[in-house]
């Protein structure tokens, strides 16, 4: 996430600113949604079970097979499940309402009927999920806003209720812990609009209509319940796919790869076009993304030979070659220093956001106001911190902005260690003139992306880096993401990571930069 601050930085002497899936199961369903059963599920037309769905119907306990005996082999006893609701919180101490417990999602399937000129949504979603205790009798889901149609499990309807920011499915079925099941939630009508307490420059997360020609979505850190309905939670990620029906003329883009573009009916009857993109990673559902607009496509490689595709307006196009001229050498040299580029494709899409922009898994959203090379880097960084390893808790925001800041200054100043370091100084003057103090660790909700988060936790990476040295920096940040990589990680955990790395504990160190509340 970067804010646009340019203003703030004019005060502060020109400082720069910016300065598996279910195996074969799960293939196979993908293949179903692929074909009619999105049209199907928006018109609240019944959906029929997908092949995971039927596999567990198949599955049920029936006669024993074989050849019969003389003696009645005596049938095993069964101690009935116990039914169990599922939590409805992921546990997040700083954010306690965002997730739920009891299911672990392994896939989204988000299928949406779109139109810049009318925020009327048509929608469902697919959500492909295991049981996590024995006896799951009803989950919780984030989703606030639109009317339900209808919920089925493993294509049987179920019950659901709506209470506060949370739907609640009866499942009409106790499910085994580790049971594989399939939950359909159609919905329709007009997103929610309401600020949310984290994040200040948009009036709200979600879907956003900025000008009758043009949507875009922004959701961190609690805002993928006001588009689809999901356990909103960097602790339960998932792979993507998404459905986008919007008119014709326009292109719809979201996380990962287009697989797929179609012509398709419209709800009201039009011809329109379908985009199909899918995200085989895991991702947390914050970082979701779609966007649509009359984009053109551009596309490139890296050195290294990751292939990267920006959506942009046709006017954008210098503006976005200069800012992203040197992206790709950027991506390999980060791969260099932290692991491997974690995911498929990397990119921008450019919007209308009024004041920052996002970095949304493998498809950035750039605010159209803050095209440039430092906001690109920026967000680049954040593939691997934020994204590959995301935050176990919302309160410990400064490990994403702080190492973003700081990778982008390494970027900047990386034939020099001396200008690094000047601009260190500069950022350490910045916020020590800043007036607002608060634990780096646990934010008051108003300033979970104050300037402090950035720049004193770039200042905390950048002083971890000289308290171990290099080798032992790079070393524990290549460990963080290959033991990490895919879930989430605490203070905690970095700071262990950190320590075997250096060899030495680092508890003074933490207890410093991060003094207990
Ligand atoms: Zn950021």
């Amino acid at each position: 996430m970067q804010e646009d601050k340019e203003s703030k930085a004019e005060k502060v002497r020109k400082i720069p600113i910016w300065l598996i899936v279910l195996g074969g199961l799960l293939l196979v369903a993908l293949a179903c949604l692929a074909t009619g059963a999105f049209m199907n599920a928006i018109s609240d037309s019944p959906v029929l079970p997908t092949a995971a769905a039927r596999a567990v119907v198949e599955a049920l306990p029936g006669l024993p097979l074989g050849r019969p005996t003389k003696t009645p082999t005596p049938l095993p006893t069964h101690t009935p499940m116990a039914p169990q609701p599922g939590g409805r919180s992921a546990g997040d101490p700083y954010i306690p309402e965002l997730g739920n417990t009891g299911y672990d999602v392994q896939h989204y399937s988000i299928q949406l009927a779109l139109d810049p000129a009318s925020d009327h949504v048509e929608g469902a979603t697919s959500i492909e999920a295991l049981s996590t205790i024995t006896g799951l009798s009803e989950i919780s889901l984030d989703f606030v806003g639109f009317d339900v149609g209808a919920v089925t499990v493993n294509g049987i309807a179920a019950g659901f209720s709506r209470e506060g920011r949370k739907l609640i499915v009866a499942l009409p079925e106790l499910q085994q812990a580790n049971a594989p099941f399939t939950l359909v939630i159609t919905y329709r009508g007009s997103p929610v609009y309401e600020p949310s307490p984290y994040l200040r420059f948009v009036d709200h997360l979600g879907l956003h209509y900025p000008d009758g020609e043009s949507i875009f979505t922004i959701a961190e850190p609690d805002g993928a319940r006001y588009w689809f309905p999901a356990n909103d939670h960097p602790r339960d990620k998932a792979t993507f796919r998404f459905e986008l029906l919007v008119p014709a003329g326009l292109e719809a883009v979201a996380n990962g790869e287009l697989v797929a573009e179609n012509q398709a009916a419209l709800p009201n009857g039009d011809l329109g076009s379908l985009f199909i993109w899918e995200h085989n990673y895991p991702m947390a559902p914050y970082l979701a993304l779609v966007a649509v607009g009359p984009y053109e496509r551009l596309e490139g490689r890296s050195p290294g030979g990751i292939p990267l595709r920006h959506y942009i307006l046709p006017e954008q196009r210098e503006e976005i070659l200069e800012a992203t001229n040197e992206i790709g050498p950027a991506l390999d040299w980060m791969a260099d220093l932290f692991g491997p580029y974690p995911f498929e494709t990397f990119g921008y899409v450019t919007a209308k956001v009024p004041g920052g922009s996002m970095e949304s898994q493998t498809m950035v959203l750039l605010s159209d106001n803050m095209i440039g090379r430092k906001t690109a880097v920026h967000e680049l960084a954040h593939m691997w911190f934020g994204n590959w390893v995301s935050l176990d808790t919302w309160a410990e925001m400064w490990r994403n902005e702080g190492f973003a800041t700081y990778i982008q200054l390494m970027w900047e100043n990386r034939q020099d260690s001396e200008d690094l370091e000047l601009q260190m100084i500069a950022l350490n003057s910045v916020v020590e003139g800043n007036n607002k103090q608060y634990p780096l660790d646990h934010p008051p909700p108003e300033y979970l992306f104050e300037l402090n988060i950035y720049f004193q936790g770039a200042l905390a990476a950048h002083a971890l880096r000289q308290e171990i040295g290099d080798e032992a920096f790079f070393a524990g940040l290549r460990n963080y993401f290959a033991r990490y990589g895919g879930g989430t990680a605490s203070d905690d955990q970095f700071q262990s990571i950190m320590e075997q790395a250096a060899g030495v504990p680092l508890d003074d160190f933490f207890a410093a930069w991060f003094p207990p509340g």
